[in-house]
């Protein structure tokens, strides 16, 4: 039985010319700044999102992490939305790791911090308060159904953020998703801001790996705080290679994925004990719960399908799933999804 696993975009697999390259990657000592293959990408990362620099790091958590300790010091604060990453799937790294306090504002149901809520955030110049360094959005935003920010709002955050004297920072790790849904390129969605993660190792099917990016000066002190954090790999070049393919070839299909979540959803929507979330889905995920009628608990559907079937999904709650599409999701296994959950609901 084939695993159709939908539970997120993290489970793709190297592609066979992911595979290649890795055997054949010319590798160096990247500490040094010595492995060919990853300068190569630092560089193209950096060309595609119009930075300075990039910085290839283990994972896009710690891009994050490097980035909000390369910006920010002890007792400093940063507005993150409350469905942000940063904020609920990062272990609190920033403060923890950083001293660093976050003032966690409403993301609205379109992903969204409203410009209202950011500039109430930003704290007066009182010894009594901390001081305001970053705001840092996420684009798509995961937790708000996978929805992507428009160019024109991240113009306008830009341009408060700018006025006001604060950094700006993307949670950009679906950021090639976000330009495959929208006419803005990755370069014109980074514009507005100071330092850009994004990552190489879901819908771009890479094994490992993000990469951060930003001015040169910022660069250089991320360089520092990625090998204090004990990210600074060596022949890491055989991952890099991977996330070279990545951008060259697997960012110009993600469009695929997008249309494919459209036609499951379609067909999901025909199941009577199915309830779309609203809008759904916005690029490559599904967000949906159990219709009223329907007794079992979320995590009994999950365990059948896994066991009948091979269908993998996620749970988002007691009666409410995530599908997320991928590279190695086909029309076929749609179908076979469908298929399934008819069978079971419908
Ligand atoms: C996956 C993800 C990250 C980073 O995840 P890693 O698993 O650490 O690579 C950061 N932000 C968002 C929105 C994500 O979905």
């Amino acid at each position: 039985m084939k695993i159709i696993d939908l539970r997120s975009d993290t489970v793709t697999l190297p592609t066979p010319a992911m595979r290649e390259a890795m055997a054949k990657a010319k590798v160096g000592d990247d500490v040094y700044g010595e492995d060919p293959t990853i300068n190569q990408l630092q560089e193209m990362s950096a060309e595609m999102l119009g930075k300075e620099a990039g910085l290839f790091v283990p994972s896009g958590t710690m891009g994050n992490l490097i980035a909000l300790l390369s910006h920010c010091g002890r007792g400093d604060e940063i507005i993150v939305g409350n469905k942000a990453h940063i904020f609920l799937h990062e272990a609190g790294g920033v403060s923890a790791l950083g001293g660093i306090h976050s003032h966690q504002i409403t993301n609205q149901n379109d992903g969204t911090l409203a410009l209202t809520d950011i500039k109430n955030a930003i704290r007066p110049s009182d010894a009594h308060a901390p001081i305001t360094k970053l705001v840092a959005l996420e684009n798509t935003q995961n937790s708000c159904g996978g929805i992507t920010l428009s160019q024109d709002y991240i113009n306008q955050v830009g341009d408060l953020a700018k006025e006001r004297g604060l950094i700006l920072h993307l949670d950009g790790a679906r950021v090639f998703n976000a330009a495959a849904a929208s006419t803005s390129t990755v370069k014109e969605l980074s514009s507005p801001f100071d330092s850009v993660t994004f990552c190489l190792s879901k819908g771009l099917c890479a094994p490992v790996g993000s990469v951060l990016c930003g001015s040169n000066k910022f660069i250089a002190k991320a360089h520092r705080i990625r090998k204090q954090l004990g990210g600074g790999m060596r022949q890491a070049g055989i991952l890099a290679s991977a996330g070279i393919i990545a951008l060259e070839e697997m960012s110009k299909r993600l469009s695929e994925d997008h249309e494919r979540a459209r036609t499951l959803a379609e067909g999901l929507a025909g199941v009577s004990g199915i309830v779309l979330d609203e809008g759904t889905p916005y690029t490559n995920m599904i967000f949906m719960s159990l219709a009223e009628h329907i007794e079992y608990p979320a995590e009994k559907i999950i365990a059948h399908m896994h066991k009948a079937r091979g269908i993998r999904i996620g749970m988002t709650g007691e009666r409410s799933f995530r599908l997320v599409l991928h590279y190695w999701i086909d029309d076929e296994d749609v179908k076979q999804v469908v298929d399934a959950f008819e069978e079971l609901l419908g």
